[in-house]
């Protein structure tokens, strides 16, 4: 298959990636530079794989701004895993902790954490079925609370955080599994932040997670050891057998948004992008977008037509004309485009002008 045979992917991950990085996985697939040997074939104790996870921590530090008492680690068992991993490490005996539900994956979060402690539900828009993020005075925040726990991009539901709550002094955990990287991120607001690497930096099997020093006392020496910030900090993400794939591949992936110009580029490339979709979706009455507008993500772009018979043939036909996983997500229905950082702008103009032509020939 040569890549002039790829069409446009607008699956909720994995998803796209970039294109020069799939050419230089390609490229030194069977021999590394320099190593004569597969990435897939060398000991993560080895020589050349330490210049690898070295680089891709240096590189995530520069690219975000990483304050020097941050620990980068990388992690298996994806975002899923860490919402066990927070409480079990975080929320301490005698302790409460705060989540702010913003849709599915922050509920799943909270459900792992409930096992683990006591959790306070500090503000959720479920009664509106997500379609929007809480206001900042609709917080209820509890004093002296271990950390609170929120979802930066809602992938299901198509909302995005505009900015970081204020949460007085307790630690702000972010799951930015679907937004991460995608423009500046300001991390020493942040205890913990986390991230499956499937949607924004590289292939399933690895999950960032950056957290700040101190909180690495809280991992109680009884824990499973896998399952130990402590540990895995302790080891730089080497007490086991690493996803060395993935994380070589987020290496480049990091390089390439680098590349691009950094964090404030990829912003304003995203921005542009999700604009034009939603300028469409705002133009006649044919398409409706299930965000609130102060609300709207710019990853996941969530729609819907006049029936979902409509919703149906529009899935279909695009699918035809190669615009691939438009289909929203199995628990809300409807359409989704997710878009992120590598989903090329090309394939935004493809979409936009299908959307046109649907509409001029169903609406
Ligand atoms: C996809 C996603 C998850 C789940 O990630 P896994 O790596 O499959 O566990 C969690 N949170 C958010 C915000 C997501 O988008």
């Amino acid at each position: 298959m040569t890549t002039a045979t790829r069409i446009y992917n607008f699956s909720a991950g994995p998803a796209t990636l970039p294109l020069p990085v799939l050419e230089e996985v390609q490229r030194d697939l069977i021999a590394l530079p320099g190593v004569g040997m597969s990435i897939l074939e060398i000991s993560h104790r080895s020589k050349p794989f330490d210049r690898i996870i070295q680089a891709a921590v240096a590189d995530i530090r520069a690219l975000a701004g990483v304050p020097a008492n941050y620990k980068v680690l990388f992690l298996q068992g994806g975002a899923s895993m860490q919402f066990s991993m927070v409480p079990m490490n975080l929320l301490t005996a005698g302790t409460t902790a705060d989540y702010i539900l913003t849709g599915s994956w922050s509920q799943k979060a909270m459900k792992e954490a409930k096992k683990v402690g006591a959790v306070n539900v500090a503000a959720t828009t479920e009664g509106e079925q997500f379609t929007r993020i809480p206001a900042q005075s609709a917080l209820k925040l509890t004093p002296g609370a271990a950390y609170v726990h929120m979802t930066s991009n809602n992938t299901i539901f198509g909302t995005e955080w505009a900015g970081l709550p204020d949460v007085g002094g307790a630690p702000l955990v972010n799951d930015a599994s679907s937004d991460i990287f995608s423009r500046p991120i300001d991390i020493a607001k942040h205890g913990l932040i986390y991230a499956g690497a499937q949607k924004n930096l590289g292939p399933s099997g690895v999950t960032l997670v950056i957290i700040r020093e101190d909180l690495l006392a809280r991992s109680a020496a009884s824990l499973p050891t896998m399952l130990s910030y402590a540990v895995h900090a302790e080891n730089d993400s080497l007490y086991n057998t690493p996803p060395t794939f993935g994380i070589y591949m987020l290496g480049l992936v990091v390089k390439w948004i680098a590349n691009q110009g950094g964090l404030a580029a990829m912003a304003a490339l995203n921005e542009r992008k999700a604009g034009k979709l939603y300028a469409e979706i705002d133009r006649s009455g044919f398409y409706r977008g299930t965000a609130q507008k102060d609300s709207r993500s710019r990853m996941n772009v969530t729609f819907r037509l006049p029936s979902e018979d409509l919703e149906k043939k529009f899935i279909q036909e695009a699918t035809a004309a190669g615009f691939d996983g438009l289909k929203g997500h199995r628990s809300v229905g409807g359409v989704r485009a997710s878009i992120y950082n590598a989903f090329p702008e090309a394939g935004i103009d493809g979409l936009v002008a299908f959307m046109q032509e649907f509409e001029r020939k169903n609406g």
